[in-house]
């Protein structure tokens, strides 16, 4: 029987999650996980890669018959697909540049690696194993550090001209609005990203209004956790409450405005806030509906993900077993 058993890793710019997979199945066998620290520079993080990967494949215990098919690994930024390279990546670091992350992995493991932007892998996880199965036509949007997404069309990845199409998080929401971290005006990101939703409540409590989340944060602690944000809206906390919902709003727009002009038949979205706050995906939906034509949204669903934060690593796992079998 030929080997079945892939690794999949998902790169982001707060963790390095690797995971083992059954490409069968889609089951996740074991996993891994260390926080990324981008700013530590290039060395640090191709070395924490490593260890990463080495931890989920002793934590997933193969027996002696089985090894390891391929290697498949999702990143936030610009790849080089063909070369295996992360070109560059503005939401991980600067330093992160031209870096061959297939000729590492493949020295490390010997097997073969395929390198994709995390967007995408994600996309192909909810595809064959969550929310995105049995729908043709449908655009994945994860809201995180940024705000990404991806279209499948026909069962493929629809890329555009120079490759830029499913930037979802860099339109207009705002015009003249906020600064985006592209340096663009007013888009989507800048409004619903957990990045955008951090700054905007580090600033009222700058301001000294009273939340939840001034005992939850450490002294000097800057980063506002999903699930800080999730025991603060249960606990009906008012700031946190407003800003989410304003986010979820834009995001809305956003999706309306998805659907108005793409028309898909679903669009399943993802990413850590919207797993800790349903309020987030409930009240974005509601929006959609709105400011989408109703003859957009009308047999439109609007969903969870189906694998939670696990779609990247079963996606970069199946894209790598489906090219290792090619
Ligand atoms: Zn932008």
């Amino acid at each position: 029987m030929p080997a079945r058993y892939v690794m999949g890793i998902d790169v982001g710019g707060t963790k390095i999650y690797a995971g083992i997979v059954d490409a069968e199945t889609g089951k996740v066998l074991a996993t891994a996980r260390k926080r990324t620290h981008p700013e530590r520079g290039v060395d640090f993080f191709s070395q924490r890669l490593l260890v990463v990967a080495q931890e989920a494949l002793a934590a997933a215990k193969l027996p002696d018959s089985e090894s390891l098919l391929a290697i498949g690994i999702g990143i936030a930024g610009q790849v080089d697909r063909a070369k295996g390279v992360l070109l560059s990546s503005p939401n991980l670091a600067q330093g992160l540049r031209n870096l061959a992350l297939a000729d590492l992995l493949q020295k490390a493991f010997n097997v073969p690696v395929v390198v994709g932007n995390d967007v995408e892998v994600a996309t192909y996880g909810e595809q064959q194993f969550g929310a995105g199965r049995g729908y043709d036509d449908f655009v994945c949007v994860f809201v995180g550090t940024g705000v990404g997404s991806a279209i499948m069309q026909g069962g493929q990845i629809r890329r555009g001209f120079t490759g830029t199409a499913g930037e979802i998080g860099h339109t207009i929401v705002q015009y003249g609005g906020r600064i985006c971290g592209c340096g663009g005006r007013g888009h989507l990101e800048a409004y619903a990203s957990r990045s955008a939703v951090t700054r905007v409540l580090l600033a009222e409590l700058a301001r000294g209004r009273s939340s939840k989340l001034r005992e939850l944060l450490k002294e000097g602690d800057s980063a506002i956790r999903s699930k800080m944000i999730a025991r603060c809206i249960d606990d009906g906390d008012e700031l946190v409450i407003e800003t989410v919902t304003e986010a979820a709003d834009y995001l809305g727009a956003g999706l309306g405005s998805l659907a108005t002009f793409y028309n898909p038949q679903c669009i399943v979205v993802g990413g850590g806030l919207i797993e800790a706050a349903p309020l987030v995906l409930e009240r974005a939906s509601l929006r959609a509906h709105e400011a989408a034509l109703p003859a957009a949204t009308r047999s439109l669903t609007i969903v969870k993900c189906g694998l939670g934060d696990d779609s990247g690593v079963i996606g970069a796992a199946w894209l790598a077993a489906r090219q290792a079998r090619d």
